[in-house]
């Protein structure tokens, strides 16, 4: 795709934004496996380690097969916005989360979150970054009186951390609101549009600094590579102490998972789509059961997030969560009963996915403190895949059926 042309949709970016013409003519993005990359000279050596002249210099460094990747993810966060922003690909999400972490905050600053966070994510803040001074303050950030009185009461507080639809309970934050309290305080903000991915939510919308990825997760599609990306929004802070803190930690991709990624963002509109339907199918045919006690799916219309996701969503996404009258016992019944969906972690594939938070995500969060964040012991975690929808409520009856009430 030419610079000059401008896609009206979503799918065309997905599909032709970030590639580059190959110099060989290669229709796809070649995987560039190569550690180093050479110079013509060595006077072409220093104007590259000096930044005098742009190139790749060594593949922790930047590769083209990653910037294809981020290029895309890039067009896709700011499509249709009047806003440049720059993407760094790196290993996992959480090295990305490491990078914004490590190359934002000081020993003494607190960053302000709310409850339901990823298990990795609550343990980077709660044990690894409080080993460094860096501390976490948690708020029900749902309810935003009061938001500002937490930011006014201490300063040390300097970043406000959101993840929305957050894992595993699925929960909703304003995120438009609480960049607005959060900015009258000057605080940076973060956001991990994991669950959403940029067709269904564009956090930059409202003035967010940061986005993280698990681009192991929707973006990829398929389940092939662990992957993240940090996205933020001033270009030079990226180019510079971001970028620097990311290769120091060593925390890059690699380039064949980043050729898996490109790949499968080109049918992210498409995916998505099919997701969501099967979501909003699933969590009707759940709500009705004898067996549930509760769905949290942000699309039904009793939902407290409802009005909420259908302000910053486009549709309310692929994530569900369940409450089984059975409880623990039930769940682990209910989880061996399942024939065609797949009982593991992780989310964001093809495939009808669905895992126990208490025993797996969330297994080094302490019970008392996961309970808080509404992680019960019987709750059940659920991707709704791109499967035909009448074969992932089938393998569900039978399922709930043996998982007693
Ligand atoms: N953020 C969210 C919302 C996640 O669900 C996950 C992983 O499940 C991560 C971050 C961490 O990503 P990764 O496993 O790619 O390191």
């Amino acid at each position: 795709m030419q610079d000059t042309f401008k896609p009206a949709g979503f799918g065309s970016a997905a599909v032709h934004a970030g590639h580059e013409k190959d110099p060989r003519h290669a229709h796809l993005v070649p995987i560039y496996a190569s550690s180093t990359f050479v110079y013509d000279t060595a006077e072409q050596g220093m104007q590259r380690f000096s930044g005098a002249e742009p190139g790749y210099i060594y593949s922790r460094w930047g590769n083209p097969t990653f910037t294809e990747a981020e290029q895309k993810i890039a067009a896709l966060e700011t499509f249709g916005l009047d806003v440049e922003v720059k993407a760094i690909l790196h290993a996992s999400g959480m090295a990305a989360i490491a990078t914004l972490f490590l190359g934002t905050l000081k020993p003494g600053d607190k960053v302000l979150s709310h409850y339901s966070l990823y298990g990795g994510t609550n343990e980077i803040l709660f044990n690894t970054m409080t080993g460094l001074d860096i501390r976490p303050v948690i708020h029900d950030l749902r309810k935003l009186d009061g938001v500002e009185d937490a930011i006014k009461a201490d300063p040390a507080i300097k970043m406000l951390y959101l993840e929305t639809p957050a894992n595993p309970t699925i929960q909703c934050v304003d995120i438009e609101a609480l960049t607005g309290i959060a900015k009258r305080h000057n605080l940076i903000v973060a956001c991990d549009n994991t669950f959403a991915t940029p067709y269904l939510q564009q956090p930059f919308k409202y003035g967010v600094d940061f986005i993280v990825h698990s681009t192991t997760k929707f973006l990829n599609g398929h389940g092939t590579a662990i992957g993240g990306v940090l996205l933020g929004r001033d270009v030079e802070q990226m180019n510079k102490s971001i970028t620097k803190t990311h290769r120091l930690l060593g925390g890059n991709s690699n380039p064949f998972d980043a050729f898996l990624l490109i790949n499968g963002m080109k049918t992210l509109e498409l995916r998505m789509d099919r997701h969501c339907s099967n979501a909003a199918q699933v969590a009707t045919f759940l709500k009705a059961h004898a067996a549930v006690a509760n769905v949290n799916y942000n699309g039904l219309e009793d939902h407290p997030d409802y009005a909420l996701s259908r302000k910053q969503m486009r549709q309310p996404g692929a994530m569900l969560s369940f409450e089984l009258k059975g409880g623990l016992q039930g769940g682990i019944n209910f989880l061996n009963a399942l024939q065609m969906c797949v009982r593991t972690v992780s989310l964001g594939t093809c495939d009808t996915l669905l895992s126990h938070p208490a025993s797996m995500t969330h297994y080094g969060v302490p019970r008392d403190q996961r309970e808080t964040y509404g992680i019960t012991d019987g709750l059940i975690r659920m991707n709704v895949g791109i499967e035909n929808v009448q074969d992932i409520m089938a393998d569900l009856e039978q399922a709930l059926q043996q998982s007693g009430t």
